[in-house]
């Protein structure tokens, strides 16, 4: 047995990819390597997840690796399936802090019975109830939801239950062999995994009495297919699982493989030729299961491909800190394709999602975008967008799009008049005068979206601009100042001229900075404070604003 972990699969996509040749997006990249072995059709792309609280964009980076894979191979005319196990045969290991109820919304446990999902640690996750009562178990409430978000973003995956995989026979043939080979298996196990000892049986039965996943295997009967057992503690991860001590058979359907043996196992039953994963994976079972699967089942290992985690407002994902996103959230601020796209680049590059300015990660989108249509001098961009635009669109239009910039968009948000949205959006020129309404109303759709964003970061462009003239009064030396402002406004100035132009008025009419200021933002937001107000006032009608400050209007 070879101790060499650097075998020819072993995390080697890069190197091949090097010496085929040179591709302008990733996808590309790992799709050569996948063709060069000649897999058969259809090709198969995995991906996989435990069950946990909620369904956050962190899962989804797998599915959209994989679906930029398998997209390009579709391309190149294969047949391909982007299947994706819940491995949901796996134990509630410990309360999860927060779960997602079937709309994708973020609940605490108090809104569910946590008591009851309490009394089943240690079991399958597919056989705990729904704590929403409606799914049919904890496993398919959570694969449902991540099945939701796939389709949301217009990713068509296969969801396959773990525990059907076992319960219908798909795994019969892979747990016979590893058990019949249980000498061998523990060999090789051994060289990863401490703990394997030579009581070791890669084999975990249910324990009918107590439901518990549990792993003291006693006898292997490898012709009835069954084992027996004694349901005594187990370690998983860091909780340890309180064994009932029944002593009872199992037969090879009524529990499952170890994870370190099950994931080589899908690759087997599934046929896998592709699967992304997370770093986590690549020092940890990935080059066990690449062993296990060569030395223990005889089988190829897919394709790897790691990909980077990213943080999210600079702190690494997470369900119990609460520093999660969801894809139904995110696609409140976002366009899919926006997404879509931040999945798109390299996989190998660490990222930050950093909500706070999604203004960034729009303008390079929109970016990429004009890339694809050839309005960008940047040939880096430009041959990564040729590559990748279109599969990260629906489709491809002849003309691109019209797109408002984010911030923009912003701005727009804090008008609520559609008409003056419009008429704004065109005295600036990002909506030509002839533009038909399709393509106005395609290009306020991202009003909304900045406006949520606004509202969600509570940031420089939640604020709403007064339809009507708010009720104010002000000493004569302020109103003095406005009107004089009205004028200044009046004579047609920039908004960075306008706003230098607050200062000096406020100078030449004795008053302070910021009462100035404050009689702006009462005028038009009806609030002490507010948004850069000179800028702001330069993406008005200037009619509009010179009324305003006169009081008139
Ligand atoms: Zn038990």
């Amino acid at each position: 047995m070879s101790d060499d972990h650097e075998s020819p699969h072993t995390l080697a996509a890069d190197d091949d990819a090097e010496s085929t040749a040179h591709r302008d997006f990733w996808a590309e990249t790992i799709a050569d390597t996948i063709e060069t072995r000649d897999p058969d059709e259809p090709i198969i792309v995995k991906g996989g997840v435990s069950p946990s609280g909620v369904a956050h964009l962190g899962n989804v980076n797998e599915i959209m690796r994989g679906y930029f894979v398998a997209a390009v191979l579709r391309d190149r005319g294969h047949e391909v399936r982007q299947v994706f196990t819940s491995d949901d045969k796996d134990p509630l290991r410990k309360l999860p802090r927060k779960l997602a109820d079937t709309d994708g919304n973020i609940v605490g446990l108090g809104e569910v019975d946590a008591g009851a999902l309490g009394r089943n640690l240690g079991k399958p996750y597919t056989a705990i109830p729904d704590p929403f009562g409606e799914a049919d178990s904890y496993a398919a409430h959570f694969a449902a939801l991540l099945e939701a978000d796939s389709d949301r973003l217009g990713v068509d995956i296969e969801m396959r239950s773990n525990t059907e995989l076992y319960a219908d026979g798909t795994f019969d043939p892979v747990v016979s062999h590893v058990l019949a080979n249980a000498d061998t298996a523990r060999e090789v196990l051994a060289e990863y995994q401490a703990k394997v000892d030579e009581e070791y049986v890669p084999f975990n039965p249910v324990c009918e009495e107590c439901g518990k996943l549990t792993e003291t295997v006693t006898n292997i009967d490898l012709d009835s297919e069954t084992v027996d057992y004694v349901c005594t503690d187990m370690v998983v991860g860091d909780e340890t699982i309180d064994g009932c001590g029944h002593e009872g058979t199992a037969t090879f359907r009524e529990g499952k493989l170890p994870w370190r043996f099950e994931w080589p196992g899908q690759w087997q039953v599934l046929g896998v030729d592709f699967e992304p994963f997370g770093k986590d994976h690549a020092e940890g079972s990935w080059p066990s299961g690449v062993d296990i699967a060569e030395n223990v089942l005889d089988i190829e290992p897919p394709v790897p491909m790691v990909y980077e985690w990213f943080t999210l407002n600079g702190e690494a994902l997470s369900s119990s800190a609460g520093n999660i996103v969801t894809v139904t959230e995110l696609l409140e601020l976002l366009e899919p394709e926006v997404v879509r796209y931040f999945f798109a680049l390299d996989p190998k590059k660490a990222r930050d999602l950093d909500l706070s300015r999604l203004d960034q990660l729009v303008d390079d989108y929109d970016r990429f975008e004009r890339a694809y249509y050839g309005e960008v001098d940047d040939e880096s961009v430009t041959e990564f967008a040729e590559a990748a635009y279109p599969y990260v669109v629906d489709e491809a239009d002849d003309e691109p799009p019209i797109r408002l910039p984010y911030t923009f968009a912003a701005v727009l948000g804090m008008v609520e008049d559609r008409e003056l949205r419009i008429k704004l959006a065109t005295d600036e020129g990002h909506i030509p005068d002839d533009a038909d309404v399709s393509t106005i109303e395609a290009a306020l759709a991202r009003v909304e979206k900045a406006r949520n964003w606004a509202e969600r970061m509570d940031n420089a462009y939640n604020y709403r601009l007064q339809t009507d003239l708010p009720d104010v009064e002000f000493d004569d030396d302020v109103a003095a100042a406005l009107d004089a402002l009205a004028e200044v406004v009046a004579a047609g100035h920039s908004g960075e001229e306008i706003q230098s132009k607050i200062y000096d008025t406020a100078r030449d009419h004795d008053i302070e900075i910021g009462e100035l200021f404050e009689a702006g933002y009462r005028l038009f937001f009806d609030e002490t404070q507010g948004p850069r107000l000179g800028e702001f006032l330069g993406e008005l009608e200037t009619e509009f604003v010179v009324g305003r400050l006169r009081r008139e209007r």
